[in-house]
This record gives structure tokens, sequence and C-alpha cells, in this order.
């Protein structure tokens, strides 16, 4: 591996923190390094390019899951794949600056790069999400996968793993944007609505974001602060490692079903 030397701390100057995840980029590394190293678990960060209110970038959603999965790859010895920037977003379409893949070639694109690690010997793949329009297609890729393949393939999204309703370009995803990108974000507004869609009679009937936000954000970001987006931002990694080490220390589990034998995880013998 070319130089894990990663930042203890979470307070060091960004661009250093930034250079430092560097070193667990599959990108990063020669085939050789691969070949080499005896990782077993890759990580894959999966967002959007889409309309995150006046004051977000519209890579809101691929920049926090870089991050994070970056930070847990150097605490767990795990490497990251290159992030999936476009992903399913075509209700935010009227916003200029988003991007939307159809959803059968974002699963098709994704199950080829994770299932390509198999062939260098990794065991457990994790996929970051960091959008909400891509949950139901990434689940379906997990599964996909751990049918045809010998990967143990699980979906994550840290939106899932902090104690926290995460809102569309809100609180919670702008606090953790000034932690990360301070730069990158405008003066916030309140959104033009409390929660996601237009709900009549128990059906969502807004097609589009814009039929119930006109500026595009949800929930009021106004009093976001880098501090609250760090400790959002460390819950997410503390949860992202405790996962990959629980699926470690359950390595067994994923054979077992596969082979069909679940007798010993129900505790029979
Ligand atoms: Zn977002």
């Amino acid at each position: 591996m070319a130089g894990n030397d990663l930042p203890e701390e979470w307070s060091v100057d960004p661009s250093e923190r930034h250079r430092a995840w560097d070193a667990v980029k599959v990108r990063q590394q020669s085939w050789t390094d691969i070949a080499e190293s005896d990782i077993d678990v890759c990580l894959l960060p999966v967002g959007s390019i889409e309309q995150h209110g006046p004051h977000g970038p519209l890579g809101t959603d691929v920049l926090i899951a870089e991050a994070i999965a970056e930070a847990t790859a150097g605490r767990v010895e795990a490497l990251t794949l290159p992030a999936v920037q476009a992903g399913i977003a075509p209700y935010h379409g009227n916003f200029p600056g988003t991007l939307d893949i159809p959803a059968d070639v974002f699963r098709d694109y994704t199950f080829h790069v994770l299932e390509s690690t198999e062939a260098w010997g990794i065991e457990t793949v994790v996929t970051v999400n960091g959008h909400g329009g891509n949950r139901t297609a990434l689940k379906a890729v997990c599964r996909q996968l751990r049918r045809e393949t010998a990967l143990d393939a699980q979906y994550w999204a840290w939106t899932d793993a902090v104690d926290e309703d995460v809102s569309h370009a809100g609180e919670a995803e702008t606090s953790v944007l000034r932690y990360l990108v301070p730069e990158l974000v405008g003066t916030p507004q309140k959104g033009d609505t409390e929660s996601w869609g237009e709900w009549i009679h128990g059906a969502q009937v807004a097609g589009l974001t814009d039929e119930f936000s006109e500026n595009g954000v949800v929930g009021d970001p106004t009093s976001a602060s880098a501090a609250k987006g760090q400790r959002l931002f460390e819950t997410a990694v503390d949860e992202l490692t405790a996962l990959i080490e629980w699926l470690r220390e359950n390595e067994q589990r994923s054979t077992d079903v596969k082979s069909g034998d679940v007798s010993a995880d129900r505790g029979t013998r």
C-alpha cells in the first residue's frame, strides 16, 4: 500500500486530511500494490450530482459519501473504489446542474464495479451511499452480488447510521458540508417545506421536487454548524467502522448462508 499514513485527529487542516485520505483510494495504487496487499474489504462511495438548494454544491451527496468512506477505510485497512458521482435523481430535473442516470444503467454500472473486485481477492464490499434516490437500486445490486458471486455485499448509507433525520439540503446535511467543505457552502435559506414530498391521503402525489419546494431545500439549514457536522461525520465513520469489524468477525455467516447451512447461526448446535 502506498503510505497509509493517516492522521489520528479529526481537527487536522482539511488539506492535510484530504491528502492523507488519498492513501486508501484504489486509483492511487499500482497493480502490484493491490497484488501484494491482503486487503479484504472495498468501500464504494455513491452519490448524486443534483441541486442542494441555492447554498449547497451539486456534488453534496458524493462529497460526503466519499469523505466518510475514505476516513473509514484508513481506520479499518480497507480500500475505496472510485466514487460513483451521478446517480438516480429524475425528480430534481427542473433544477439546472442536476444529472440523472436511468436506474438500469446505474444498477449495471455499480454491479460491475463491485463484481470486478472479486478477482483480486476482495471478500466484502460495502456501498457508502449519500443519496436516497439510489437506495432501492443499490440494495438490489447487493442482493444480486450475494446471489451470483462469493462477495459479501452490504448496503450502507450514512443517513441511516446517524441519530438524526437527514432532510434534503437541511440542517444535518448542511452541517456536514460546513465541516468538510466550508468554502463551497453559501448562505442557507429556510426550505419551502418541512418534510419530503406532498402527501395526500397516504400518496406522495408530487412527481418533482420543485412541486413542493421551490428553492429545493427541505427543512431549515439556517442554523447548520461545522461543529454539528463534525459530530455527525464522526458518528457515521464510527458506525461504518463498527459494521466492517462486525462483518469481518462474522465472515463465516455469509459462507453458511450461501452453502445453505444456516443452522450454526441459529444456535441449534
Ligand atoms: Zn443530499
